[in-house]
């Protein structure tokens, strides 16, 4: 079995950079500063303020991708196998990283309508849906979607329609899936435009409040979740259920955010906002570097829903986007730094399978028993008939369902004409009681009544079966596959040279490493001139090699120093509001009120922060009233009131 075998792999990181635009020509010198060879799968990066003579920075990757590079490209050689092993039960993650305004979302989502620019998330669709309308028919689906945004370190439901007024949504941890997201909605999808629909309305949801969608969006990180459970019969004849799961991820902005000048709430939200990147790429480093045996994953949100992906039992691939503008040079040499370090961050992917949770188990369960409960139903009423009438009902209807239905139906109708009848009689008997004839009446009433009731019931059984069958989706049945047999052959062939490309590529960066390692150790000599030429070459190459790395030193210890700079002055201006709110609580809560309140605090260790435990029975202080107060206000309002002593306040 597939799931026994825990052997590793790497995450894939590959680097796309788009094209020049009027703004960057408009801001800067003309020219881009990235290179890149394709075949070769690398970035040489030229550091416009650098001169000439100073080495370019060679960046080697699994592909890359430049300015001309189609949507389908990528997809084909970069994420396709991902998307195909997420059908086969793996957890799959593609996450995109990069400065603002770099394409993350054009390479995540692209342009809906233009079938040629349609992003990684549409052409999964596409993937997933065409696969299992092109698989077996003893195969059953079932596809959820989800779509959450991290903002400012609070969960919010894309999907939820009141996610706006509530609160950010709680992380949860389970042995069986690991960390996910409690509460949060799940839609089943039974086809391309349904799931369409669903990431439709998340995207307006996210633009919905935001003032500044460009701005949001560089702030905030988007997650796109698809869950696909896959039953079959094993040879075991039992059904085997696998489940893989898609995180599709749009970063916010790698960009510093300017703390210079910010303070107060912008601080906290300036300090929060990069939170969960800052974390992500001390994970990755932790990862990357292998000796550090604390990997970070609980310092951020972003960070633990993405444990799985990032050294765990899943599948990650990482676009780092790019932009060629040369102003841009720091940030886009941080960016490729980082990728660089995420791939060398091993994964332990396995296929998922029967895990206790499935969902597609769970329907199929309610079902079955909803087939039970339905038959039982109809064997009832049968009965009931035949008793009824002794000339007997069609017996061969069984089974087929919608005759069975019809029948039951009929059948009502002439219980109720037959009951009408008799109500009749009744009516019309001259012999009968006034009396008599009332409760006659009654209790024909009554059955009919109950008759209807039984109807109704049945009625209401059969749409909750039918509803819940329909969410299952069988392989090549469910979904109608327009596509011709040419158009397959076609798509085949795009895929077979997109596994080609990827292998060559491969073969020449094995080339490179070994030309660079081992050649000339194996070379002989002729001549004692042809041995000092050879050797000078090897040294200056070596030499430059060197000077590469030692600029290499260079930098990582300027931006060590820089992010330390940062952190420092975060520190202070933080120390510094912790000092005044002390001073507040100091001159303006009596202590016994203090402790009321510090008793009521509990620290939630799933959340990682403090609560406060409600009043029990509601009671209000001052102190209480002050403190909401004090949480609620700028501080700056606040006059300093050391000659009021705080119980004048009441
Ligand atoms: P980000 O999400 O990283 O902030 P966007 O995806 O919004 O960046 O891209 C910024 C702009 O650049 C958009 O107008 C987008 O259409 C364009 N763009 C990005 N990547 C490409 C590309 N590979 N080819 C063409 N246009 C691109
Ligand atoms: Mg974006």
């Amino acid at each position: 079995v597939m799931s026994k075998n825990k052997s590793s792999e790497s995450v894939k990181v590959v680097v796309r950079c788009r094209p020049l635009n009027q703004k960057d020509e408009s801001n800067g010198p003309a020219g881009g500063i990235v290179q890149m060879d394709l075949r070769l799968g690398q970035v040489i990066l030229r550091n416009p303020r650098a001169p000439a003579s100073e080495p370019q920075k060679t960046f080697t990757f699994d592909a890359v991708y430049d300015a001309n590079s189609k949507q389908r490209d990528l997809y084909d050689e970069s994420v396709r196998p991902l998307i195909d092993s997420v059908l086969a039960g793996f957890n799959g993650t593609i996450f995109a990283y990069g400065q603002t305004g770099t394409g993350k979302t054009y390479t995540m989502q692209g342009v809906w309508m233009d079938p040629e620019k349609r992003g990684v998330i549409p052409n999964a669709f596409d993937h997933i849906f065409t696969h299992i309308s092109r698989s077996q028919s003893d195969k059953q689906y079932l596809v959820r979607a989800s779509y959450l945004e991290i903002y400012l370190e609070e969960i919010r439901d894309l999907l939820d329609p009141k996610h706006g007024s509530t609160r950010g949504l709680e992380l949860r941890e389970n042995p069986e899936s690991g960390v996910y997201v409690r509460d949060l909605t799940s839609c089943v999808c039974k086809s391309i435009k349904e799931i369409e629909e669903v990431m439709n309305m998340g995207n307006q949801a996210r633009a919905v409040g935001a003032t500044d969608m460009n701005e949001h969006s560089s702030r905030s990180h988007a997650l796109f979740l698809i869950t696909v459970e896959c039953s079959q019969p094993g040879p075991d004849g039992r059904k085997h259920i696998r489940v893989g799961r898609l995180n599709l991820v749009d970063l916010a902005g790698s960009e510093r955010q300017a703390k210079t000048g910010v303070q107060g709430e912008r601080l906290k939200e300036a300090a929060k906002i990069n939170l969960s990147l800052s974390a992500l790429g001390n994970v990755i480093s932790a990862l990357a570097d292998g000796r550090s045996g604390h990997v970070p994953y609980r310092d951020s949100k972003l960070t633990r829903l993405l444990q799985d992906s990032l050294g765990g039992n899943a599948k990650t691939v990482m676009v780092a986007t790019l932009g060629p503008a040369s102003q841009h040079y720091d940030e886009t040499l941080t960016t490729l730094r980082y990728a660089n370090r995420a791939k060398n961050i091993q994964n332990q992917p396995r296929v998922n399978e029967d895990p206790k949770d499935a969902l597609l188990r769970e329907f199929q369960m309610e079902i079955a028993r909803l087939r039970a409960q339905l038959n039982h139903r109809r064997w009832r009423s049968k009965q009931k008939r035949e008793q009824a009438d002794g000339d007997g009902w069609d017996e061969d209807a069984e089974g087929e369902e919608d005759m069975v239905e019809k029948e039951a139906e009929d059948y009502v109708k002439l219980e109720e004409q037959r009951l009408e009848m008799e109500k009749e009689a009744i009516r019309g008997d001259q012999f009968m009681l006034a009396e008599e004839k009332q409760r006659l009446l009654g209790e024909k009433e009554r059955m009919m009544g109950d008759l209807r009731k039984e109807q109704e019931a049945t009625e209401q059984l059969t749409a909750k079966y039918k509803a819940m069958e329909s969410k299952l989706l069988v392989g090549g049945k469910n979904i109608i596959d327009h596509t011709n047999e040419q158009q397959k052959m076609l798509e085949m062939k795009r895929q077979e040279i997109a596994e080609q490309t990827r292998k060559e590529r491969e073969i020449q960066q094995q080339v490179l490493i070994q030309d660079e390692e081992t050649l000339e150790l194996r070379e002989t000599f002729t001549s004692l001139q042809q041995e000092v030429e050879a050797k000078t070459k090897k040294l200056k190459k070596l030499y430059a090699k060197l000077q590469c790395i030692k600029a290499e030193i260079q930098d990582v210890n300027d931006e060590h120093v820089r992010s330390r700079q940062e952190l420092e002055q975060t520190q202070n201006e933080l120390t510094r509001e912790l000092k005044f709110k002390y001073l507040i609580i100091e001159n303006f809560i009596p202590p016994e009120e203090k402790n009321k309140i510090m008793n009521r605090l509990t620290f939630d260790p799933e959340e990682d922060q403090w609560r406060f435990q409600p009043l029990v029975p509601a009671e209000r202080s001052v102190a209480h009233d002050l403190l909401t107060f004090l949480l609620s206000t700028s501080p700056a309002l606040l006059l300093p009131l050391c000659s009021h002593p705080p119980l004048l306040l009441t």
